[in-house]
């Protein structure tokens, strides 16, 4: 620690990681274990990023337990044992807690610190990363591990400051949980969060209006307790269970169909959607293996998908107002637990907002088609600024004064979603131009801290100052991760894999669909000393 002549305060380090989420953590132990004197400078106040703001009601993983979870140690692997098949928030919460303390982590996470600023100075090549407290560490590598889906969007709704009752959003929820008992509550949004929450907000308040602009596919999850059997058989086996997760599209196992829906005859195919049906959740990915390229595949399954929401809707107008016509999985797949179901609730009504929107929020309510909804509290399930919000709401400038948001202003460039050019030394995990949240995020996460560490070892022994992605490269990526999304089905909707849920942003397409094909790409860029990067 050193003090600079102005006075103020500076912590000199090699490193600084921004956020304590699971990318932050384990880059934190990587980092240790390279001998680094690093810090993660975190804004809550506490570990698990993602996990620790959503804590709405029926906040869980809608990846297996035993395959959303840390694979870089076996240890670990074995001694935690997960309580159900879906965790819950808390049980993750729990894990990211013990991860912390097996790890010895605690001492180096900063906690209650949001970084305003990283700026690159030339003079030093090293990062000024300025807290709002107005305290600066200077570091020589910045690593933000901000997370994917952690900036909320906060539609700007007319009125909304005149709103009396208490407002929530899902993704700030607060610690204490809330009790809607006797209350009329308003939820905006029909996307995860929503949907795992309904259910729950619906037994608990007097009455319930939830407002849809676009209704979203979803599976049932078919949670249950975790089978020991089954848990005991993967620990047995951790090595090829994870390998195996690790060779699939989207990093888990699915038990995904190889073949296309054409492959099959009627019989099988209506077979194959019941068996996926049962399976439940996400696992209705891996159908037919042209779901995301084939529009007649896709119709097939997006139909059999509105026939069950028929089957678990009783009224058919209600059912019919809750069926996407859109392409399946475009925007992200839900897993629910009752959900299409609570709207057979008598205390529970649909607003179709497709044509009105918002209108206004009120004193006492929302007003929406034309009509005041009178109630007592609003949750908003609206999603998120996803991928670059987290990143924009921080004054990063690289080589030059050169603003992040404003080279990212038509969208988001990486080289590999892991650097972007003019930002020497400078990472992201889980970046726009990475598959991060088209796969399961701790195995998409594990893969990016590994190159970033091997990467600073790598510079360490061929002592080097510093890396940056070649404008050359990163143009490349960049056509290869939007002519990759051009091939499938996924640009055909408003998702927010496009940004299409915030207003103004950049329609491009952001995550990298294709993970055992990232991974060879990573590895040959290694094997051929970091081709596409310049070092000094
Ligand atoms: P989301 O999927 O973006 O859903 C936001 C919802 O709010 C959508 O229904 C959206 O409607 C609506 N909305 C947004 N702005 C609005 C406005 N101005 N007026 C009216 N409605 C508006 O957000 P999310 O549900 O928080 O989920 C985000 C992602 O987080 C998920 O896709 C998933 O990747 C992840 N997640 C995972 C889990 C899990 O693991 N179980 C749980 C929750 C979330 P439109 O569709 O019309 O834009």
């Amino acid at each position: 620690m050193s003090q600079s002549s102005s006075a103020t305060k500076i912590d000199h380090l090699d490193a600084v990681v921004v956020g304590a989420g699971f990318a932050g953590l384990y880059m934190l132990h990587r980092f240790k274990q390279l001998g680094l004197r690093a810090r993660i400078l975190e804004a809550g106040g506490g570990v698990g990023g993602t996990w620790y703001w959503n804590r709405y009601p029926g906040a869980r993983c809608d990846i297996p337990s035993l395959q959303y979870s840390y694979q870089f140690s076996s240890e670990l692997e074995q001694e935690w044992e997960w309580k159900e098949r879906y965790a819950p928030q808390p049980e993750i919460m729990a894990y990211a807690k013990h991860v912390v303390e097996r790890f010895e982590l605690g001492p180096d996470i900063q906690f209650n610190t949001r970084v305003a600023a990283a700026h690159f100075n030339e003079d030093n090549s090293r990062w000024s990363v300025t807290t709002e407290a107005g305290d600066v560490i200077s570091a020589r590598f910045c690593v933000m591990a901000t997370g994917c889906l952690s900036s909320a969007n906060d539609p700007e709704f007319p009125g909304r400051e005149s709103f009396t009752g208490d407002w929530y959003h899902t993704g700030r929820w607060p610690h204490g949980g809330v009790d809607f008992s006797g209350q009329r509550v308003a939820v905006i949004g029909t996307g995860s969060s929503a949907i795992q929450s309904i259910p729950i907000i619906a037994a608990q308040a007097d009455q319930l209006t939830v407002f849809q602009r676009t209704p979203n596919f979803s599976v049932p999850a078919h949670n249950r307790p975790q089978d020991l059997q089954e848990e005991a058989e993967v620990k047995k086996n951790y090595r090829a269970f994870r390998a195996n997760g690790r060779a699939q599209p989207i990093g888990w196992d699915t038990a995904g169909n190889e073949r296309t829906a054409e492959e099959h005859t009627p019989d099988e195919i209506r077979t194959e959607c019941e068996r996926r049906w049962e399976m439940g959740g996400l696992y209705f990915y891996g159908t037919f293996a042209d779901l995301l390229v084939g529009k007649e595949a896709n119709d097939i399954v997006a139909e059999f998908v509105r026939g069950k929401i028929r089957e678990r809707v009783k009224d058919p107008q209600l059912a019919d107002a809750l069926s996407p016509d859109t392409i399946f999985g475009c925007k992200r797949v839900c897993a629910d637990t009752g959900y299409f179901e609570t709207y057979n609730r008598s205390n529970v009504t649909l607003v179709d907002i497709a044509q009105s929107g918002i209108e206004e929020i009120t004193t006492h309510g929302v007003r929406a088609d034309g009509k005041e909804y009178a109630v007592d509290a609003i949750v908003t399930a609206t999603g998120f600024d996803a991928m670059t919000g987290s990143l924009d709401r921080i004054d990063i400038q690289g080589k030059g004064g050169l603003k992040l948001k404003d080279k990212w202003h038509a969208g988001p460039r990486t080289y590999l979603g892991l650097t972007t050019a003019g930002f020497p030394n400078f990472f992201i995990i889980s970046g726009p131009g990475s598959p991060s949240v088209l796969t399961n995020m701790i195995t998409s996460i594990e893969q990016h801290v590994e190159f970033v560490a091997d990467c600073v070892a790598w510079l360490r022994d061929q002592e080097l100052a510093s890396i940056d992605a070649s404008i050359e490269a990163e143009d490349d990526w960049v056509d290869h991760v939007n002519e990759v999304a051009g091939e499938t089905l996924l640009l055909g909707c408003n998702s927010w894999y496009l940004g299409a849920n915030v207003p103004g942003k950049p329609r491009v397409f952001m995550p990298y669909l294709g993970f055992p094909e990232y991974v060879e790409k990573c590895d040959t860029v290694v094997k051929n000393a970091y081709e596409g990067f310049q070092t000094a």
